[in-house]
């Protein structure tokens, strides 16, 4: 049954209209760098549109969204024709989607002449940021210019030649090479660029690509200059003056030779195997979100030029490439309201409550918003439209108002930290040179100590299993426990005649409980949930001091001199361990028979031993937390900023500032791999 049929309008006039609001959006998108709507609402109208083509091929008109590539060229840079046409990519979204591609393209071939081709394959993180072309003659960077429509672009040679990841020269080049890639911004650059426009009154951008687009299109080449903008480059497009490269893989390797930023991680899957193609896109998934830069999906080329060449192009999209799409990690949605949660040391945190909204394929009702100087920074209000993102498990997060919410008239005015304690009631006070408005009822607010007890029992300190969150604030309201070291009285009679509990599920709790008194100092101090104390401090703390005696025996100016402890954090540490509740509960848990000791080998024995590291960037394969446990079981030290005394910073991806200060300082900069090595025993370089 057809659109028409069903009482909408005719599909004619339906893909017009559609036709019409496209092009309205990708003006907006494209041109002024101000889209109005959101990606998926956009992709929902082009899949629409699509959808009425096919069922209709007549309705296919030369000019439709879905024959060609972005949008016009902006007039405001001088035109910029490319020699080649700079298309889009087909996308698929599921496994089965991609092996159908495969099939298609080896029908395509068949037709052509060219039975039974097989595929070599490339796999590349698809870059969200701007796609650009430069034009570098006998060596020098000539030209450099935006997609558009993808035959004319805009000339935005000055601003780019601000970007350093840009060479503006190259050895050994040929009389004329294109060189392709994504022009970007990182991630937290965007959060910080919106904040600052939204502080200062002005619009948002939508996502990171709208912020390396709109950062990039500006006519006073100083403002592009002002944003930490970087590029990857991931192709070869005119050439002359060179033999043609007979694969994809040997014109990066070829742009890695001459200084440009080719993803390392880019894999070639020879024999046909798609299937390994898959097997990199699932691990770009996961490894997404520990990214700097946001990547959008996974580009699969076919490897050999060829066969690029003779498949060619349909529409506005390469036949030979394809991008797998994640879902998106960004949405908009509008803010109901702003409520306020009481942390475990009483400071009070702002999340907010949202219509909800698919973000990264959840279902998303409430975000953080970290503090009251981030909310305000933000300017987000109850009623505004805001932009959410979700990175993998992280908690999602209210990035900023969207673009022109801050314009509504009627606008909410700025919301404000609680009077009262929303748990106790407490009259709230703000502590001199505090982001944080506190609760400052520590041994009797009911919302601190739900904090404090979900924290002890948490997975990375002492890790009870079977003991969640809900369960914890059930034990606390019905009067089960009264802290911590109350589980540690618990029995298997007492808790079977609790609602939820039968025998065996007792039986496991008590037994789980009772295993937690085999985790190390370093955990129980971490579990204790002191003010500043986080697991590296908690980590560090209990190698220097090596029991809980010796470490509330000590003088600020004694613990200042733990490694990546500086004088703040002690005051606070002797602080908090002088609090009448801490040191009480502290006697408890020593009573239940948990370890307020050091056990084993002596702090720093091990092949890292006195040696102090710092992490920087997404390694390959080990996380954060992996890394750090590791170097300090090896007997070495973990702090968070480099100085003359760090021995190494282990360096990944995207390394930032960090790698900067070790280059200048003179810091031996090693991979994982080398630390791999140091782990083991080898010697550094
Ligand atoms: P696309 O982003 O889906 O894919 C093509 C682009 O991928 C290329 O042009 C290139 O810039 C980029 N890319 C990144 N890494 C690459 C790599 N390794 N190899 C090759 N290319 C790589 O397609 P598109 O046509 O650029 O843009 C469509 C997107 O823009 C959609 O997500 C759409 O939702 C969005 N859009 C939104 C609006 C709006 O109003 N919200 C309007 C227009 C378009």
């Amino acid at each position: 049954m057809s659109a028409g049929e069903t009482g909408g309008p005719a599909p004619a006039e339906r893909s017009a209209e559609l036709r019409r609001q496209i092009h309205e959006h990708d003006h907006r998108y494209y041109v002024l760098d101000d889209p109005v709507v959101s990606d998926q609402d956009y992709d929902a109208l082009l899949a629409e549109l699509r959808g009425l083509e096919a069922a209709d091929p007549e309705l296919v008109v030369p000019d439709s969204p879905t024959q060609r590539v972005g949008g016009k060229a902006s007039e405001r840079f001088p035109a910029a024709r490319h020699r080649l046409p700079m298309l889009s990519l087909a996308n698929a979204r599921s496994e089965d989607e991609l092996r159908a591609w495969v099939t298609r393209m080896r029908a395509h071939l068949a037709r052509e002449g060219f039975a039974n081709a097989r595929f070599a394959y490339v796999s590349e993180p698809k870059i969200d940021g701007l796609a650009i072309s430069l034009l570098y003659e006998n060596g020098e960077l000539v030209r450099g210019a935006t997609r558009g429509d993808g035959e004319i672009g805009e000339d935005v040679t000055p601003n780019l030649r601000t970007i350093r990841a840009i060479p503006l020269r190259i050895d050994e080049a040929p009389d004329l090479v294109e060189v392709r890639g994504e022009v970007y911004l990182p991630v937290a650059a965007f959060a910080a660029l919106n904040e600052q426009r939204a502080a200062a009154g002005e619009s948002t951008f939508m996502n990171p690509r709208n912020s390396a687009a709109g950062s990039l299109r500006q006519l006073d080449p100083a403002v592009t200059a002002s944003r930490p903008l970087s590029m990857w480059s991931y192709g070869v497009g005119a050439l002359q003056g060179k033999k043609p490269f007979a694969r994809h893989s040997d014109a990066l390797a070829w742009l890695r030779e001459r200084g440009f930023r080719v993803n390392p991680d880019v894999m070639v899957h020879d024999d046909d195997d798609i299937e390994a193609a898959i097997e990199r896109c699932r691990f770009w998934e996961q490894r997404r979100t520990q990214l700097d830069y946001e990547i959008d999906g996974v580009v699969v080329k076919v490897d050999d030029a060829e066969q690029q060449f003779r498949l060619g192009a349909v529409g506005r999209d390469p036949r030979g490439q394809i991008a797998w799409k994640f879902a998106p990690t960004t949405a908009t949605t509008v803010l109901r309201s702003i409520m306020w949660n009481v942390g475990r040391v009483g400071a009070l945190h702002p999340f907010a409550v949202l219509e909800p909204v698919g973000v990264g394929g959840v279902t998303v009702k409430l975000a953080t918003l970290h503090n009251e100087e981030d909310l305000l920074r933000k300017d987000v209000r109850p009623g505004d439209e805001v932009i959410v993102t979700r990175a993998g498990d992280v908690i999602p997060q209210v990035i900023s108002p969207a673009p022109h919410a801050a314009a509504r008239p009627d606008r909410a005015p700025p919301p404000r930290p609680p009077e009262r304690c929303p748990s106790c009631g407490t009259p709230t006070t703000k502590p001199e040179g505090s982001v944080f408005t506190i609760c400052p009822n520590r041994a009797g607010c009911p919302g601190q100590l739900f904090q404090q007890v979900k924290h002890f029992v948490s997975r990375g300190a002492i890790d009870i299993e079977g003991l969640g969150e809900e369960r914890v604030g059930k034990f606390l309201s019905d009067g089960v426990i009264a802290d911590a070291a109350d589980l540690y009285a618990l029995t298997v009679e007492r808790l079977g005649a609790l609602e939820g509990f039968q025998e065996t599920s007792a039986r496991n709790l008590v037994a789980a409980i009772a295993a937690s008194r085999e985790r190390p100092f370093a955990r129980v101090l971490f579990a204790l949930g002191l003010e500043e104390v986080g697991f590296v401090t908690a980590r560090n703390l209990a190698q220097r001091f090596r029991s809980i005696d010796a470490l509330m025996a000590a003088s600020a100016e004694e613990i200042a001199t733990t490694p990546g402890i500086g004088e703040k954090v002690a005051a606070t540490v002797v602080r908090e361990l002088s609090t009448p509740g801490v040191a009480s509960l502290i006697g408890r848990l020593r009573a239940a028979g948990l370890a307020f000791e050091q056990q084993g080998s002596a702090p720093g024995e091990g092949p890292l031993s006195e040696k102090t590291l710092v992490l920087t960037g997404a390694l390959p394969t080990l996380t954060r937390e992996q890394a750090t446990e590791r170097i300090l079981a090896a007997g070495g030290r973990v702090t968070s900023s480099v100085s003359k005394a760090t021995d190494y910073l282990v360096a990944g991806d995207s390394p930032g500032s960090k790698l900067d200060k070790a280059e200048r300082l003179g810091v031996s900069v090693i991979g994982e791999e080398e630390l791999q090595g140091l782990l083991a025993g080898g010697q550094g370089s």
